[in-house]
Order: C-alpha cells, then sequence, then structure tokens
C-alpha cells in the first residue's frame, strides 16, 4: 500500500503548490466560507490549511486517508456529474506518504480530533480542543523522496505558483474569504463580499479595478459569467487568463482562443488580455476525469460555447466604446 500511495504522489503530489491546491479543495468541497494558508519555504518546511467547513466524523478520519477513499462519489452516475473539485480520494493518501501529516478537526461542533499519520501509517489520535472545520498540517514534504525533492525548483518559482493557485481559487470562489501568508507575510487577503472585480483588484492591482468589464450571458447549454479587462491592460502571456468551469480551474485551447477572438483587433500582436471567466454547465456535458490533476477538460458542444465567449466579449467592449 505504501509503495502505491507513493507512486500516486508522484501524479497528484508534484510540487508544494499541489499539496495547497488539493488541501483547499477539499477546503471547499467542505464547504467552508474562511479558509487560509500558511507557507514555511514555499511549503517544503511546512503547508498549514485551516477551514470552517464540515469537519471530519470520528468514524471517518481513517477512510479520508485511504486510497481511493472519497466521500463525494456514491455511484457511476456521480462520476459523470462531478460538483465537487474532488473526487478521486487520492490526495490525502498520497499526501501523507510524501510528508508528516496533522489533522486536527472537528464535525458538528462536537469533540475535537488530533491525528498525526506518517509513511501514511496513522501514529497518532487524540481527543483535542478545536474549533468546527478541519486544519491539516503538511511538513517536510518529499523528506523521503529525495528525487522530487531535487525536481521542485527554486524556492520563489515554488512560491509563484501557491499564489496562482490561490488568486484562482479566490476569483473562482468570491464568496469565499481566502488568506495566503508566505513566512508570516500576507500575498494575499480577499473579503469574501462575491465582488469579482474586487479580487481580481487585489490580485492584478488597483489600476486595473475600474477597467474591469462585467460579462454575462447564456445559451441553452452554458451560463458565462465574468470581468475582463479593457485591452489597454494587456500582458505578454496568456497566464492572466483565468478559464473556470463550475468553479474550477480549467486550461483548455480552444476557449482561449475564443476570448482572443472577442478582443479581436483590440489586441496588440503577441499582447494577451488580464480576464477571469466562470462556465455555469451541466457536469454531464463536462469530462474532468481525464487527468489527475483535474485541469484538462473535454467538453461537449464546444462551437456554441465558443461562440458565446466571443459574442459576450465583443459586445462588453463595444458596449464600453472603445
Ligand atoms: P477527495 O477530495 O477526492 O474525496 P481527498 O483524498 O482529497 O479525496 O480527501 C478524502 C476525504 O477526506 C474527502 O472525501 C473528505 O470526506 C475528507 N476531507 C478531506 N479534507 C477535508 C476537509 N478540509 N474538510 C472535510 N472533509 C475533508
Ligand atoms: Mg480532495
Amino acid at each position: 500500500i505504501q509503495l502505491a500511495n507513493k507512486i500516486a504522489a508522484g501524479e497528484v503530489v508534484e510540487r508544494p503548490a499541489s499539496v495547497v491546491k488539493e488541501l483547499v479543495e477539499n477546503a471547499i468541497d467542505a464547504g467552508a466560507s474562511v479558509v487560509t494558508v500558511k507557507v514555511k519555504e514555499a511549503g517544503l518546511q511546512s503547508i498549514a490549511v485551516t477551514d470552517n467547513g464540515s469537519g471530519i466524523l470520528e468514524e471517518d478520519i481513517p477512510l479520508a486517508f485511504g486510497r481511493h477513499a472519497t466521500s463525494k462519489i456514491h455511484s457511476n452516475h456521480d462520476l459523470f456529474h462531478i460538483r465537487t473539485l474532488g473526487f478521486r480520494g487520492e490526495a490525502l493518501a498520497s499526501i501523507t506518504s510524501v510528508s508528516r501529516v496533522t489533522l486536527k478537526t472537528c464535525a458538528d461542533n462536537e469533540v475535537g480530533h488530533l491525528v498525526k499519520v506518517e509513511n501514511s501509517r496513522l501514529v497518532e489520535q487524540t481527543l483535542t480542543r478545536a474549533k468546527q472545520g478541519t486544519e491539516i498540517i503538511v511538513e517536510d514534504l518529499f523528506y523521503n523522496t529525495p528525487a522530487r525533492l531535487k525536481y521542485v525548483k527554486s524556492l520563489h518559482t515554488e512560491l509563484g505558483k501557491i499564489t496562482d493557485i490561490m488568486n484562482r481559487f479566490a476569483m473562482s470562489h468570491t464568496d469565499i474569504r481566502f488568506k495566503l501568508m508566505a513566512d508570516d507575510r500576507i500575498l494575499l487577503q480577499t473579503s469574501g463580499n462575491g465582488k469579482l472585480n474586487e479580487v481580481m483588484a487585489q490580485v492584478y492591482g488597483m489600476t486595473i479595478a475600474r477597467d474591469l468589464v462585467e460579462i454575462k450571458g447564456e445559451t441553452g447549454d452554458y451560463r458565462v459569467t465574468g470581468r475582463i479587462a479593457r485591452p489597454e491592460h494587456t500582458r505578454a502571456n496568456r497566464h492572466y487568463m483565468s478559464l473556470f468551469i463550475n468553479g474550477r480551474y480549467i486550461r483548455n485551447f480552444v476557449l482561449t482562443k475564443a476570448i482572443l477572438a472577442g478582443y479581436h483587433t483590440l489586441l496588440p500582436i503577441g499582447r494577451y488580455p488580464v480576464v477571469a471567466i466562470d462556465i455555469t454547465m451541466d457536469p454531464g456535458l463536462v469530462d474532468v476525469n481525464v487527468h489527475p490533476t483535474k485541469q484538462e477538460v473535454r467538453l461537449s458542444k464546444e462551437p456554441e460555447l465558443m461562440t458565446l465567449i466571443t459574442r459576450l466579449i465583443r459586445d462588453a467592449l463595444l458596449g464600453e466604446n472603445l
């Protein structure tokens, strides 16, 4: 079992940012309205994620760390109608195979539980005082897989990736209050008031704040909402174009093209816009089960969605009388 976990860990947990991603996804799935992430040494020393979500019931604690243990899928039907961010039930198992994990959790305002897991083994479980929700601390990441540790890039690069991921969570879940701290420095703090333009101002700087145009529209199958920056705020790469499907950050070449088509001649050659767009659709129309990191997706009726996105952006920018 330990070996299997370590092998799978290579897929799910390739760097500190992947741990942050998986833990924050769990917090969101648990219905949290406040999520705090604290990292030391870009996560290599420690990653602590605290949420005020559902917590984990005592009897479910051993299950949570088990391989393919997920509370989120109950049938084959569920697998093709995924509404939660997690569903494979392998993140916690993978993380505990390559680090030392401490979990503190409290469900239904009952007594709290403190659990320590090392090398996929539960080494301690005690009662403790805890607030409603869950805190997971991951220490000494990759201590037992030196090859992977070596593969991790500079602390600066790793922290950048963690920040990117947190920024995207903040943009896709504007009603959650997020905080990211790195070695006691605050890198991101949102209010959770549901306003995407305010989150984007936090993430991309205040100068962009008043130049964010709202887009909103739907066809039978898709609803698209978001904010797009006016073309004077272009960037040198595609990195600032964030696409979400049902709240999950995704990458999709065709939809990126649709966004660029909406800006059309307003973009200088080699320049890209700043946008955050969320697409709501029947989960049955999107297959996120293509890759363990769940970032690449397959869509049904792609042309319909492309046309909608391009039109919404073009109309929004025209309406601004540029
Ligand atoms: P998945 O998210 O795919 O179900 P994970 O390995 O990420 O798998 O988590 C395993 C299980 O542990 C989840 O299904 C959930 O029941 C529980 N869990 C993990 N993190 C939390 C959390 N922050 N709050 C509540 N439950 C959690
Ligand atoms: Mg998960």
